[in-house]
């Protein structure tokens, strides 16, 4: 029997950790506590609001979009009574890296047999895509990485018909996720899909094929959620994504301490000790558990960490993932969303890959939020200030100045592991580690770097450990 007394510490109140506390409390917990070091809710879920044409607005720096496959996000959704009916539309268009408007996926548009024929063979691809992960890769759906290395799965169903229920299984095949995503591709001669790919993965700043594991790729981009963006049948938020979990914060016993940093983590026989530091000073507090949600490569920074989570945690990577809201002159921005495809290789580090227009009534006159990576396993990074520059520079390419950046960050980024460190286990070493000292891990890294990923992450750890 759970002893639904116990006193669990949260650290983190994005995503994970509200959603995490969430579950908790429709288990029966009662006294668990949530600390965030900001003095807001969501994380990377952020959407502040800007005043245009005299009226306020939410814009995204964070999380923009969901799909019919964020069961997860959707039971947080329920839980603080929220719905995703209401968000602006996520229409868009290309360009090349001149700037120019072009029709990658348009048959009729600049026609030629060439492009047809290209056409036809991506088609048949994406068609063989579906078939084998369905198949050949059976399993390759659930939530979580647990097994997948030695070719087994384990975790909640990602699927549809059967969404969030438990399911394991064999499956020697799966092995092949490990491999980078360019690889996994050209394995199974599919290679021509990573054009459509590539556009909410890398662009999303989830880094490049040839250094990211498929398991990654395929977890998040499932074929289900990928026909759905190429239909644009999206899920957007009229007050934002940070909505999702400010409402459900709401709805907790014990909403999120805010403005309170987990500064150290002790764990001596039995206990948690959790030093936290708010507008008071210093103070420790005791528990039973500890959930952290927070970069667990950073950890070790303030916990008394062991060697064994040292070593797991030291192969931790992540993306340098930066963005900033643009204005323009009146009447001098864009329409639609861009997605510039040129941009979305490691060659072209620091380039602006997409900007995004959320608001269509607002037309030229909306900001847009501009993204890039600076990043690549095997490059090296581009500063942070020629990133800016080249960005504000490519925005001017496709006819839009930014007159000003009216928000501006660096993301701490889809944290994962390379390939090499996934065929070697590194998810069930972390797996065999939750629970050790009463500590467990939540947060992007179980899973995959998006909403869904992370709650579902939350859901599963709560249920089976809890
Ligand atoms: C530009 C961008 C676009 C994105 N687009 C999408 C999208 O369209 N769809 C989607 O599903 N996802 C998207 N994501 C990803 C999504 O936002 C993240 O996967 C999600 O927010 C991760 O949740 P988390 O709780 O694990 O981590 P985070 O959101 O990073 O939250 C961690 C929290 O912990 C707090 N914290 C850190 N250290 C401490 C400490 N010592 N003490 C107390 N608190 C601490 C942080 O302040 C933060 O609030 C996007 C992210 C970005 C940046």
């Amino acid at each position: 029997m759970p002893d639904l007394k116990e006193r669990i510490c949260i650290i983190g109140g994005g995503p994970a950790g509200i959603s995490a506390a969430m579950y908790l409390q429709k288990k029966g917990y009662e006294n668990y506590v949530i600390y965030e070091k900001l003095n807001k809710i969501g994380g990377k879920s952020y959407s502040p609001k800007l005043k245009v044409n005299g009226e306020e607005r939410s814009f995204e720096t964070g999380a923009i979009m969901g799909a019919i496959t964020y069961h997860a996000v959707h039971e947080v959704e329920l839980f603080g009574g929220v719905g995703h009916d209401d968000g602006p539309n996520m229409r868009r268009m290309y360009r090349d890296s001149s700037g120019k408007e072009i029709f990658p996926f348009d048959i009729k548009k600049d026609f030629s047999v060439k492009k047809t024929l290209n056409l036809l063979k991506l088609k048949s691809q994406m068609k063989k895509l579906v078939k084998i992960m369905n198949t050949k890769y059976k399993g390759y759906d659930c939530y979580g990485h647990r097994g997948v290395a030695q070719g087994r799965y384990s975790g909640l169903s990602k699927e549809v018909g059967n969404a969030l229920e438990h399911i394991e299984g064999v499956n020697p095949n799966l092995k092949d996720l490990a491999l980078p995503f360019d690889q996994f591709c050209r394995l199974n001669g599919v290679e021509e899909v990573m054009k459509i790919w590539i556009g909410p993965y890398t662009s999303f700043g989830y880094g490049y094929f040839d250094e990211i594991p498929a398991a990654y790729v395929m977890k998040y981009l499932d074929t289900t959620t990928a026909i759905e963006f190429i239909n644009m049948r999206l899920w957007t938020w009229k007050d934002g994504t940070q909505s999702i979990y400010e409402a459900a914060n709401k709805k907790l016993l014990h909403p999120a301490k805010l403005n309170t940093e987990v500064v150290k983590v002790e764990r001596p026989e039995g206990k948690v000790l959790v030093t936290i530091k708010d507008k008071d000073g210093e103070r420790t507090e005791e528990f039973d558990k500890l959930i952290v949600t927070t970069p667990l490569d950073y950890f070790a920074n303030y916990a008394d960490a062991r060697e064994e989570e040292k070593e797991l945690f030291s192969k931790i990577i992540h993306e340098k993932y930066v963005d900033f809201i643009a204005k323009f002159p009146a009447d001098k921005g864009p329409t639609i969303s861009g997605y510039i495809f040129d941009n979305m290789t490691y060659q072209r580090l620091g380039h602006a890959m997409v900007y995004y227009h959320r608001w269509e009534d607002l037309g030229a006159n909306c900001p847009s939020t501009v993204y890039a990576l600076r990043n690549h396993m095997g490059s090296k990074d581009v500063p942070y200030d020629y990133t800016i520059n080249t960005m504000v520079k490519d925005m001017e390419l496709c006819g839009f100045p930014v007159e000003e950046r009216l928000y501006e960050q660096e993301t701490y980024y889809c944290p994962h592991v390379s390939p090499k460190d996934y065929a070697d286990g590194w998810y069930d070493k972390l797996e065999a580690m939750q629970g050790k000292q009463n500590t467990f891990y939540a947060g992007e890294i179980i899973s995959f770097g998006d909403m869904e990923d992370t709650c579902a992450a939350s859901k599963d750890l709560v249920e089976r450990f809890f």
